[in-house]
Order: C-alpha cells, then structure tokens, then sequence
C-alpha cells in the first residue's frame, strides 16, 4: 500500500488505481504497483531498473492506460450515440511515431495542427482519410500539403479559405469543415480556453451566412462538417451538454444553404487527475454527455444523426505517462524553504513554469517512507521560475533517489525546449515487464545539428 500522502486526499481516499477506475481519473498509470523492494513498477517495469538502463530523466508511458483510454472513449461513443462515430487522437497533446502507431491501432483518428503533424501521423502509418488538419493560421504549404495527401481540413478564417480554394479543384475537392466558436464561457485557464468568443480560433457564427455563400461559389471546396472546440482541462459537463445544441443548431442552418454536412465534431477538452484535489468526469461519463446531447438536439430538430466525433489530447494520454528524474543538489534557507534539485524541470515540462501547474510526485525508491518532509522541487535551469513543484510533500530525500512525477503524458514531451542546451529526455513505453525505446535521447551533438558557423567566424588557432 502507498502511504505517501500523494496517494490519499484529506478525506483519505485512496487514489491507486483499480481496473475500473478511468485512465483520465488516476494520478498514476493503471498498471502501476509497488514491488517487493518497495519501489514504483510501471507496466511490470522497476521504475529504478528503467532509470538504470535508459538514463535520467526518463518519460515512461504505459501502454495499457493509453490503450485503455481509447477504448473506453471509442466504446463508449459507439454504445451511447446512434448514428456513426469516431474518436480522434488530439495529437499535439504528444505526437511522435510510436505514440501515433498506438493510438491508430484502436482505430482511433487523428487531428493534427500544423504540417509536422500531418507527417509524424502519416509516417506512422495512419491513413489520410483519418487525419484532420486544425490550426489558426495554417500556411498555404501546410493547406496543400495536407490537400494533397487527402486529409481533412478544418478551415480555421477567410486567408484559408481563399487559399485552399486556389489550390482545389473541383474534380478533387478539398475536404472541408468549418471551426466555429460557440460563444461557451468554461472554467479554465485563461491561456487553454478557447470556446469564448473573444478567442483566436474560429469563425464567429455571425459570419456563416456569408461564408457559406462563399462555399457556393467553391465547388473546389466539399463542406463535411462542423466543428467546435471550447478549451482544455474541463472539469464541468455543462459545457459540452449545451454545445451539442449549437452545433446542431449551425448543422440546420448549414442545411438551410443546401450544404449536406456529414460531420458534427465537439472538440476535446476534457480534464485529468494532476492531484487529488482534481475532480474530472470519467471518460465514460463525458462521453455519453457529449453523445446524448447531440442526439437529443437532433431528435428535437427532427434531424438524421450525423456522424459525432471528438477530439480528447490530454485526458486521453495524460495519466498513462510519468517522468523520472534523479534526485540531485538540497538547499536550505533556514525558516522559509528547502529546495531539492533534479536533473531536468522546465525543458521537459514546461506546464508549471507557462500555466502554473500542479503535479504530484513520489519517490519511486521508497514508496512506502512516510511524507513526512515538504520541499520545493527545483529544475536545473537558470529560471527562478524553474520549479517542478512547490511544496510537495514527500519522504527523506538524498541524492540519487528517483523522484516520479506523475500525469505528464499530455504537453510535456510536445512542449519540451533544448533551453539551456539541455537534450530532450529519451522516452520507452513500458508493457507487461518490457521496455522499447521509442524516443532517443538527445546528446551533445544533436545540440549542434542545425548550428552553422560562417567561416568567417572560425577562430582561427594561435
Ligand atoms: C487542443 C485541442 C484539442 C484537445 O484538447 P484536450 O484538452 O487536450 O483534450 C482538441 N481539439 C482542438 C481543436 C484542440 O485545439
């Protein structure tokens, strides 16, 4: 049993996760355990064995809660909506080969935001009929690149529009859908909302009129659907209950100008367990909130069943990785703080220093040690503001102990920098006691690949 206070809330739930709990509800991976020797195992692997043999700090991602998390969005979607459906993988939340190839073995879609995610995705096999490119400001490269390969494109504003229907032709038109914003206020960080209207994304829905008469001057230009997404980490289902009416609400009125629409897509958004304190709804739970509700506005509207998909990043992938770093340097100011070191921070996470926020940890060598000891975890870099986590609560800590942080599968890997020239960490997906390799880590000389020194700045040798 973990004692760590990590692991229990004040009203002393226990947070470990069981084979019911959903993957966006537990702190730590599903398959997380204590061994024998006391230490955290991962997908059957010794935490510690995997620092060992991989180097410090490590990204560990459980391929069971990962797969998990698909299924039980996929299934779910398939059991409570009527018509046809599809979940897709908002891939920015990690996107790299493996992690693509994973999540397109459950049969999930893809939504991309920029021509290095339509590659990643296509390179790792997942076809372009499944591929859905998003994005503010997607350049005319990006707009033919993804056109050309087949893949869906959600028209974000007019510059795309004009642009795309220049490169259309209406003997292959581009498949398109139109990003909307729904005017829906949500709880969140002010930073990953996006549903309000005074957003960067989407049109305002004052504006369909006229850009559907535009679609029909555009043969080049086959509208497939309608798409909204309102922001990240929602802890609320009252927000994605009334964006079902919205969206149905644009589908008639799209029908209204003749368009036949095919597609309605709800965004992601929903949110994920970083502490105990946070609440989300089970995967399940959104899902069948987010299914009645578009099929209820459909049966009122009178209305056939359009195809329903959503997009979840975080709450799809979130919970199913960890970071594992060693424990280094210990400061103390006496009467205000200490601070303990590890050899990473704010380049292979940048959440906490961008959005302040919070993560938990345990020590992966000691897990049943009583927290009895609260510290400030410090990054290595040369930012103040380079902090892990303010005062956690975690047991006697030494140098070279392995300190676990927990939820960082989603905006972590994706968001991580070479600031201060320090690598990206190495990545293995860990399964039933093996693990694989699936992002190397970066050395010194991939700090140099793109470095060119002019010749006229050689320092010449004395
Ligand atoms: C970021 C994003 C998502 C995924 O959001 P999560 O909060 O990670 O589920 C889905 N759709 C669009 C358009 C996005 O920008």
């Amino acid at each position: 049993m973990l004692t760590t206070e990590t692991q229990s809330s004040q009203t002393g739930r226990q947070y470990l996760p069981t084979e019911t709990t959903a993957p966006n509800q537990s702190l730590l991976p599903l398959t997380a355990q204590v061994n024998p020797y006391d230490r955290l195992e991962v997908g059957g692997c010794d935490v510690q064995d995997l620092v060992n043999q991989w180097g410090s700090p490590l990204y560990i991602l459980d391929e069971e809660t990962l797969r998990t998390a698909c299924r039980q969005y996929r299934d779910t979607l398939y059991s409570t909506y009527p018509g046809e459906s599809q979940v897709i993988y908002a891939s920015k939340a990690w996107s790299c080969l493996a992690v693509c190839a994973m999540v397109g073995s459950e049969g999930l879609g893809f939504d991309v935001v920029s021509g290095g995610e339509v590659y990643t995705t296509l390179q790792a096999g997942i076809s372009p009929e499944d591929i859905y490119l998003h994005g503010n400001n997607k350049s005319a490269e990006e707009l033919k690149y993804a056109y050309e390969q087949g893949c869906t494109i959600i028209i974000d504003n007019w510059l795309e529009l004009h642009l795309l229907s220049e490169v259309a032709t209406e003997n292959n038109p581009a498949q398109i859908m139109l990003r909307l914003t729904p005017g829906i206020e949500c709880h969140t960080h002010e930073y990953i909302r996006t549903g309000h209207i005074d957003s960067k994304f989407g049109f305002d829905p004052s504006q369909l009129p006229e850009v559907f008469t535009f679609l029909q001057k555009h043969p080049q230009l086959n509208l497939i659907g309608l798409h909204a997404h309102i922001g990240s980490q929602i802890f609320e289902r009252q927000p994605h209950q009334d964006l079902g009416g919205v969206l149905v609400n644009w589908l008639q009125t799209a029908l209204d100008y003749g368009f036949k629409p095919q597609i309605l897509n709800v965004g992601g958004g929903l949110g994920m367990r970083y502490t105990e304190q946070d609440d989300p709804p089970s995967i399940k739970e959104w899902t069948q909130t987010v299914a009645q509700s578009v099929a209820k506005a459909c049966e009122d509207q009178g209305l056939d069943y359009p195809k329903l998909i959503c997009e979840p990043g975080r709450s799809l992938i979130g919970t199913a990785c960890i970071t594992a770093y060693t424990v280094g340097s210990r400061k103390v100011v006496p009467d205000i703080r200490t601070y303990i070191a590890v050899d990473g921070g704010m380049s292979d996470n940048p959440r906490p220093i961008t959005y302040e926020s919070v993560y938990r940890a345990v020590i992966a060598n000691k897990m049943s040690a009583a927290a009895n000891e609260t510290v400030t975890v410090a990054g290595k870099h040369c930012e103040s503001g380079d902090v892990v986590i303010p005062d956690a609560r975690l047991p006697q800590t030494e140098a070279g102990d392995i300190l676990v942080v927990m939820g960082t599968g989603a905006y972590n890997y994706s968001m991580a920098s070479n600031y201060n020239r320090i690598g990206r960490p190495a990545a293995v997906v860990v399964n039933q006691g093996e693990s694989y390799l699936i992002i190397e880590r970066e050395n010194y000389q991939d700090l140099l690949r793109k470095d060119r020194l002019p010749d006229r700045l050689v320092r010449k040798s004395q």
